[in-house]
């Protein structure tokens, strides 16, 4: 895809924890995006960036971030066209609003907004058509910015994976145990005398959301709302003492039969719809299947695709579903923050009139190719 002349200034909300970091860290040396502002809470405004947060992430704290100023979340603290959100969801909900009603698009992996009915919850590969809905949003709001979201990090993951057996072969049942990583719970997290020599098997709200959230993501747009999938996902979720990477130990009923080899086959040629192969933080593939009997594996894995690929193993029959797999989705990247950059790409590529051709679901469950906007 082509540069742009000129790039467009952004700003991260929440800029501070654990996605915020990750954002400034991929925003740093974007070819399309300059990191222009830095927004945390007032125990963090008004200190150089450098200084109010505690980087924890592996790679430097770029230079680009080091000395902006944290500012309040506060529009006219950011003169900037599209914001990131790392916030907290207690804050989230309110502030995002203000920013997309003074004209900013919002980009957020807060939970508050995913279910709205018109707020698109978008995995680019998987339903990029779906980004139509900010036009309903702006027209029922009265907002000439947006808000757009991405899913929960471990729905990322299973929705992704799941996308090529619902397009080739119909799916009619899930079940998805999880093993989830401390950075899932934000910085400072999981208490490390909870987690260490432990698991826990639990996560608050995340079963709700991964069941709700995967549906809405497969689910069909049509006219001014998204029809929801309608098979039953059922979710039990763990955290893990994995600093990174959320695995997925996932079994589908599929509505035709089909053997591993041949979900192999849909999971290695998927790509998803134009112009998402295209997109600077999209991956060359993916999903990426290894063979290894015992891959994948967090810390051997979770980079793939400079951490935007899932990366499935293990696919066999289930005895009591059709067919059972693993996957793994790095949480802070393609779960969080290479979600919400890769939406605003495709929100971006799209009002540019680049073209795009969508997927659309037959009432049978099947891919049928439709015109792009
Ligand atoms: P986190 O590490 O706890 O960071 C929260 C951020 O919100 C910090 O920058 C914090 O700023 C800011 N904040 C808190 N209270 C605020 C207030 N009253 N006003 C303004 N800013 C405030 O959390 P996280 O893990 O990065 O998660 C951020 C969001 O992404 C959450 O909604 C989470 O559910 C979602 N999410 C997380 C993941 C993941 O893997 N971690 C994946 C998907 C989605 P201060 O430092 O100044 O307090």
């Amino acid at each position: 895809m082509k540069a742009r002349a000129e790039k467009i200034p952004v700003g991260v909300l929440g800029a501070t924890g654990a996605v915020g970091q990750r954002l400034v860290r991929m925003l740093a040396d974007h070819p399309w995006f300059a990191l222009r502002a830095l927004a945390a809470s007032d125990r963090s405004a008004g200190r150089p960036y450098a200084e109010a947060t505690r980087w924890y992430l592996d790679e430097p704290l770029p230079d680009a971030a080091r000395d902006l100023p944290v500012v309040p979340c506060e529009p006219a603290a950011m003169d900037v066209e599209l914001v990131f959100s790392g916030l907290d969801a207690g804050v989230a909900g309110e502030i995002e609003e203000r920013f997309a009603e003074a004209g900013m698009d919002v980009l957020t992996n807060a939970r508050n907004h995913r279910m709205d009915a018109d707020v698109p919850l978008i995995i680019p590969e998987v339903n990029a058509d779906h980004l139509d809905l900010v036009d309903v949003q702006r027209a029922r709001r009265g907002w000439t910015g947006s808000i757009v979201a991405n899913a929960n990090c471990s729905t990322i993951g299973l929705a992704l994976a799941l996308r090529p057996l619902q397009l080739t072969f119909g799916i009619q049942g899930v079940t998805v145990a999880t093993l989830q990583a401390l950075s899932g719970a934000g910085y400072p997290g999981v208490a490390s005398l909870d987690v260490t020599d432990n698991v826990i098997p639990f996560v608050g709200g995340e079963e709700e959301k991964i069941q709700s959230e995967t549906l809405k993501i497969l689910g069909r747009l049509s006219g001014e709302a998204v029809e929801p999938e309608s098979f039953p996902v059922s979710a039990l979720v763990h955290r893990v003492p994995v600093r990174d990477g959320h695995l997925l130990a996932i079994s589908v009923k599929l509505a035709e039969r089909a053997s591993p080899e041949d979900a192999v086959r849909a999971f290695e040629e998927f790509r998803g719809p134009e112009p998402v192969p295209g997109l600077p933080t999209s991956p060359a593939r993916p999903i990426v299947v290894r063979s290894e009997p015992d891959r994948p594996q967090p810390r051997r894995d979770r980079m793939e695709g400079e951490g935007m690929s899932v990366v499935v193993g293990r696919v066999r029959p289930c005895p009591v579903l059709d067919l059972k797999f693993s996957a793994l989705v790095h949480n802070t990247i393609r779960g969080a923050a290479g979600a919400a950059i890769q939406n605003a790409e495709l929100l971006v590529a799209v009002r540019s009139g680049i073209q795009r051709s969508t997927v659309s679901l037959t009432t049978q469950g099947r891919a049928a190719p439709s015109a792009g906007p």
